[in-house]
């Protein structure tokens, strides 16, 4: 049997609750209309530090860039919420790290900039100690010292080239036999330890010396000092991300960072403009 009453009030109820989800609807759309990425320079990688979403944390914002880059939503459709992050409407997505485990390659996780547990804080110039170092790899790290103390921050690098002394609070840098299960490795480092000081030992593989380039050799001792520093892999989402840079370098890739985990191959190229910002942000 009907019952008027009751279907009458069910109408009005799903008129109500329509008009207030619309509202709600267009309001947060509104928030959103300023966001587009689209038309998104590299220059403005440099010049254009304002937050596109400012009322989103800065994991959501991860997801988000995510999604507009390897699912092809447009962010005009994207609406997160307390607890989901909504697609087109209906399609739902969950947040924080079951949207990483779930709904992603691993590989592609947020390629961002991220730092070691422990800083260089007990010392404001660090020793580079060359032990037997041939004169092609003295170069290397003299130059990439000279790269680092030239972004002006609050640690500097001074290459003392006397065989007679090791350091204690400074990097030791010697040849090193890798031994055959190890011999891609190019160089190696430590990272800063517990006490303040930065990684006392950096290696270099020898049987690399005829292969790189002057410009290849200096890359790699640029990569390694940052590792002595405090730098983990810019690609390797190891680590804890270094999150007071701008947006830009937060969110997206920066496949140009010196700390990308590759091969040095093409030379020394300089540091990337989030480099500049993360290395700013730890010194
Ligand atoms: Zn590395």
């Amino acid at each position: 049997m009907f019952n008027l009453n009751f279907i009458m009030k069910k109408i009005l109820f799903f008129l109500i609750t329509l008009i207030v989800g619309l509202t709600i609807f267009s309001c947060k759309k509104d928030a959103l209309q300023e966001s587009t990425l689209e038309n998104v320079t590299h220059q403005q990688e440099i010049n254009n530090d304002e937050e596109p979403h400012a009322n989103y944390s800065d994991e959501d914002r991860k997801i988000i860039n995510y999604m507009i880059e390897n699912f092809n939503y447009s962010i005009d459709d994207i609406i997160v919420t307390d607890e989901f992050i909504f697609v087109e409407g209906d399609i739902m997505y969950p947040k924080g790290k079951s949207f990483w485990d779930n709904y992603t390659s691993k590989e592609t996780i947020s390629r961002v900039h991220y730092r070691s547990n422990y800083l260089v804080t007990q010392i404001t110039t660090i020793p580079i100690l060359l032990h037997n170092v041939s004169s092609d790899w003295r170069n290397a790290v003299i130059a990439a010292a000279n790269e680092w103390n030239n972004l002006n921050g609050s640690i500097r690098f001074s290459v003392n080239s006397n065989p007679n002394h090791s350091t204690t609070v400074g990097i030791n840098l010697q040849h090193y036999n890798y031994g055959s299960n190890m011999g891609h490795i190019i160089a190696s480092a430590f990272h800063p330890t517990s006490s303040g000081y930065p990684g006392n030992m950096m290696y270099i593989n020898d049987d690399y010396n005829g292969v790189l380039t002057a410009s290849d050799k200096k890359f790699t001792m640029v990569h390694e000092l940052g590792h002595a520093i405090g730098f983990e892999h810019t690609d390797g989402n190891h680590g804890s991300s270094i999150t007071n840079v701008g947006w830009w370098c937060r969110t997206f890739s920066n496949s140009s960072s010196v700390m990308v985990a590759a091969l040095p191959v093409g030379g020394w190229n300089g540091f990337s403009s989030c480099d500049v910002q993360a290395f700013n942000a730890l010194y």
